[in-house]
């Protein structure tokens, strides 16, 4: 059977977690001591380790010979199928026939171990009724009763709710935390990464662990077992360090002609320019830092002004500006005006942003400001997921999945579910990286072609699904 690196390489003790040692401590001295809360809050995003840790405490404290805090991973209750630990998912059935069900038993003792425990995943999602059904329990807490309670948004939660858990932050995984972990994994994994390509993939994961590890599978199926920097490029359309640094050395030389042939070679490669703002920005950011550590002055002042530049792009393309037409506007401002305006519609002629442009272009030639902005297009991957679309049959996804070509797309699927909304379709990622991979020309082609030929020509939207939970 499939399992996802995550699952596979769950830490299984507290002192196998990656980070979180504020968090791990606190949990591991209530095991030690014997005086556990009756119910803990672990908040924090999306990959940091929140249900990973409510486990390894599920089995600490029913554990029959406890180690130090630790469970023993031994005893029958560890190794056992978990009759004394019950899972529920907020996110995907709210929670109410459990939380019901759960008032029940809660007066009878747990069948093994001495913790009846409730792990409940996204806990801001439970409905009012199965919250005030939580609180009741919360207030007169049976003795036996450990509630493991995760959410990824805990300002959603009822103050009530709040005031009777401890409560746990989890932080980002730093980069140097999840390359190490990636160095770790690697090998059991029979993935052969290469530093470079770990160090990347830690970047990208923006402190998730787990889409750092399925970063490491996605590449690894593209690059049959062998993960190098190249292979993550390729992957996730990124570019690599000194390319970017390249052409943001001609944007500030305001070479722009040399930097409108850049975007044009980058892009006829199948280079994501969406998520070159990111990428850039981090650049400019850490030379910028550099240089006013070492006192040159003008020097950082001059990235200043081009990271200024670039938070503006960065604010264009979330409004929904078309990433060619955002970045050419950066590369043309070398050029005089007029100059600029032509050149950037010499490099794109033909493209379909360009009609757009045309279109809504002010008519003085020599007052190209203000910026001509594309109108967001029909498809746009940053819009927000449709409340009412409904997720599509396990048969018509099969059907979808079976159409596509491209071996990226298959892989992104995984971490994508579709909707039906009506009028449209939705494809709806898990998490930022998925949907850059999704968003490279190839890729979306593949998965709007293989969802029509499926489902019939609608509007297709690419949206991120907020939802985390690990
Ligand atoms: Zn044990």
């Amino acid at each position: 059977m499939y399992r996802a690196l995550y699952r596979s390489f769950r830490p299984a003790r507290f002192s196998d977690v990656v980070g979180q040692e504020l968090a791990v401590k606190v949990l591991r001295n209530a095991v030690r001591r014997d005086r556990i809360a009756h119910a803990y809050l672990l908040s924090g995003p999306r990959g940091t380790g929140k249900t990973s840790l409510a486990k390894i405490m599920a089995r600490a404290v029913n554990c029959l010979q406890p180690q130090d805090g630790e469970p023993c991973g031994e005893c029958s209750v560890c190794l056992g199928a978990g009759l004394h630990t019950v899972e529920i998912d907020a996110a995907s059935n709210r929670g109410i026939d459990e939380i019901r069900d759960l008032r029940e038993r809660a007066r009878y003792a747990p069948p093994e171990g001495r913790f009846r425990v409730y792990i409940v995943d996204e806990v801001h999602m439970l409905t009012t009724e199965a919250f005030n059904a939580l609180l009741k329990l919360l207030e007169e807490p049976p003795p036996q009763l450990l509630f493991l309670l995760a959410t990824t948004e805990p300002h959603r939660l009822p103050a009530t709710v709040l005031s009777r858990c401890q409560r746990l932050s989890l932080l980002p995984h730093t980069e140097e935390n999840i390359e190490q972990q990636l160095r770790a994994i690697a090998p059991e994994a029979e993935i052969d990464l290469a530093p470079e390509a770990a160090r990347l993939i830690a970047r990208k994961a923006d402190g998730s662990m787990r889409d750092a590890l399925a970063l490491v599978e996605l590449c690894a199926g593209h690059g049959e077992g062998s993960v190098d920097l190249d292979t993550v490029l390729l992957a996730t359309g990124s570019l690599d360090d000194a390319e970017i640094t390249r052409f943001l050395d001609l944007v500030e030389k305001r070479d722009a002609r040399a930097a409108l042939d850049w975007l044009g070679v980058q892009e006829s490669r199948g280079a994501d320019l969406r998520q070159l703002a990111g990428d850039a920005i981090g650049i400019l950011r850490r030379r910028m830092h550099e240089a006013f550590a070492e006192r040159r002055e003008a020097e950082a002042a001059g990235r200043l002004r081009t990271l200024e530049r670039l938070a503006a792009l960065d604010a264009d393309l979330r409004r929904g500006m078309e990433p060619r037409l955002a970045w050419e506007l950066v590369a043309a401002e070398g050029l005089p005006d007029p100059v600029a305006v032509q050149a950037v519609q010499a490099s794109t002629a033909g493209t379909a942003a360009n009609e757009a442009r045309q279109a809504s272009r002010p008519t003085e030639s020599a007052a190209p400001r203000p910026v001509p902005r594309a109108p967001r297009p029909a498809a746009s991957p940053r819009a927000k997921p449709n409340p009412a679309a409904t997720a599509v049959s396990s048969e018509f996804r099969a059907n979808f999945v079976a159409r596509l070509k491209e071996p990226r797309a298959k892989a992104v699927l995984e971490h994508a579910q579709v909707y039906d909304g009506g009028e449209s379709w939705e494809v709806r990622f898990r998490a930022p990286p998925f949907l850059a991979v999704a968003e490279t020309p190839d890729v979306e082609r593949d998965i709007r072609s293989a969802l029509e030929r499926t489902g019939g020509s609608r509007p297709i939207r690419f949206t991120l699904s907020q939802q985390g939970g690990d």
